[in-house]
């Protein structure tokens, strides 16, 4: 970025700046991750000054024989990752992959059934204040209180009397697999179609580690920057039937030019998840999220359904009595970046809620191990212990420093 510290330092410092925060720090979002440098080198393209209204060989524009060999390239290669009949790859966000997918099966005012928000749902899974709550009619179902788990019998009677046009499976913040063939039945039972949202477990369903929803649902969408390790966007797939029907939501129906650089970028992170070193990236942030559970619950938290099937868990902060406000400030204080969040039948309200989110897949890119992992728990316990004594977190932060610097950005590199 010689040029830009040259002509706009204001906005060349901030980026720099931030790239010192990611350096410096544990990353511990469980929705971010750290793309290659070849990713980044894509999405920093000049393909970014290229119009391309339409797919590959039906454009509005002249000048797309290469872009069109770019989407068509990350096509087939989602289609492979995931064995998709079909694939669109130019939603430019997981929000408008949803979007999609519902306007190519529901009219305003259709009734969806997806999971509550609070039980670890999506803004777009039909939130009030969002266009999916504002549209359709949506309904929740939400999770049993024992065990902190979907409940399918509730999900299933709430089908039942509602009759859904849309169920969707999938969540942002839910330590657990998703049963998709109790989710089919359930459709099938109502004739619902089945949507799966995969945004944060796509890279796990890709290295088989997750159960793939591609042969039970009839369209799945996913962002392509969580666990798939992508630049920031989303994707559909789908059955070969609904795919005239998706593609036209998506464009001309919900968007205009694709976004092509962000095409391209995701081409070269779907090449980088066919190669056997992605597999062994994948089962390694699953065995790092069981051992940071493991560590967490050594420090005295609860966590929410128990632990972990996936890279994310819900810490319970109610045994130290520490609301996921405080808890997201201090751990900040002391360099590590989660968020707070609600756990299921929270009795906080949202902005202060009673735990925190917490995910392994950025620092499982850096190269970290399951050894590391039990010392973050270490650092976050001692964080969460300082009462927000100012001194003891500027010296954990200074810890955390040294620990996370040992550990390159771009681990993932040349494997
Ligand atoms: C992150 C996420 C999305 C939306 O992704 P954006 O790219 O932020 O719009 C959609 N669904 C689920 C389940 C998610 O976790």
């Amino acid at each position: 970025m010689l040029e830009l510290a040259k002509t706009d330092f204001a906005v060349f410092n901030a980026i720099s700046l931030e790239e010192l925060r990611q350096k410096e720090g544990l990353e511990l979002i469980a929705s971010e991750n750290i793309v290659s440098r070849s990713v980044l080198e894509a999405a920093g393209s000049v393909l970014t000054n290229k119009y391309a209204e339409g797919y590959p060989g039906r454009r509005y524009y002249g000048g797309c024989e290469e872009v069109d060999k770019v989407e068509a390239l990350a096509i087939e290669r989602v289609k492979q990752l995931f064995g998709a009949e079909a694939a669109n790859v130019q939603p430019h966000s997981g929000s408008q992959a949803n979007m999609a997918a519902y306007m190519s099966q529901m009219q305003p005012g259709d009734c969806l059934l997806a999971l509550d928000l609070n039980s670890g749902g999506h803004l777009t899974h039909g939130a009030s204040f969002n266009f999916s709550g504002r549209l359709y009619r949506a309904i929740h179902y939400g999770l049993q209180r024992d065990t902190e788990t979907i409940d399918y019998a509730q999900a299933a009677a709430l089908a039942k009397e509602h009759h859904p046009k849309i169920i969707v499976a999938g969540g942002s913040a839910y330590p657990r697999f998703f049963d998709f063939v109790k989710f089919r039945e359930i459709a099938d039972a109502v004739g619902a179609k089945l949507v799966v949202d995969m945004a944060h477990f796509a890279g796990l369903v890709a290295a088989g580690i997750h159960p793939s929803p591609m042969a039970l649902a009839d369209i799945v969408t996913s962002t392509t920057h969580k666990t798939l390790r992508g630049p920031r966007g989303g994707l559909v797939l789908c059955k070969e039937a609904h795919a005239k029907a998706v593609n036209s939501f998506v464009f001309p129906g919900m968007q205009g030019g694709p976004l092509m650089h962000i095409i391209a970028a995701k081409a070269v992170a779907f090449g980088e998840a066919l190669k056997p070193s992605f597999k062994r990236y994948q089962e390694q942030i699953v065995k790092n999220a069981k051992s940071l559970a493991q560590g967490l619950m050594e420090e005295g938290f609860r966590l929410c359904s128990g632990g972990t099937d996936n890279h994310l868990m819900l810490v319970d902060l109610r045994p130290k009595q520490l609301t996921g406000k405080l808890a997201e400030e201090w751990l900040g204080k002391a360099g590590i970046t989660v968020n707070k969040n609600q756990i299921p039948f929270d009795p906080q309200k949202p902005n202060l809620s009673s735990g925190i989110r917490v995910g392994t897949p950025a620092l499982t890119t850096r190269g970290m191990k399951e050894s590391d992992m039990k010392q973050t728990a270490k650092l976050m316990g001692e964080a969460l212990a300082s009462g927000g004594d100012e001194a003891v977190l500027a010296k954990i932060h200074a810890r955390v420093k040294e620990f996370a610097s040992a550990f390159p950005m771009f681990a993932n590199e040349g494997e």
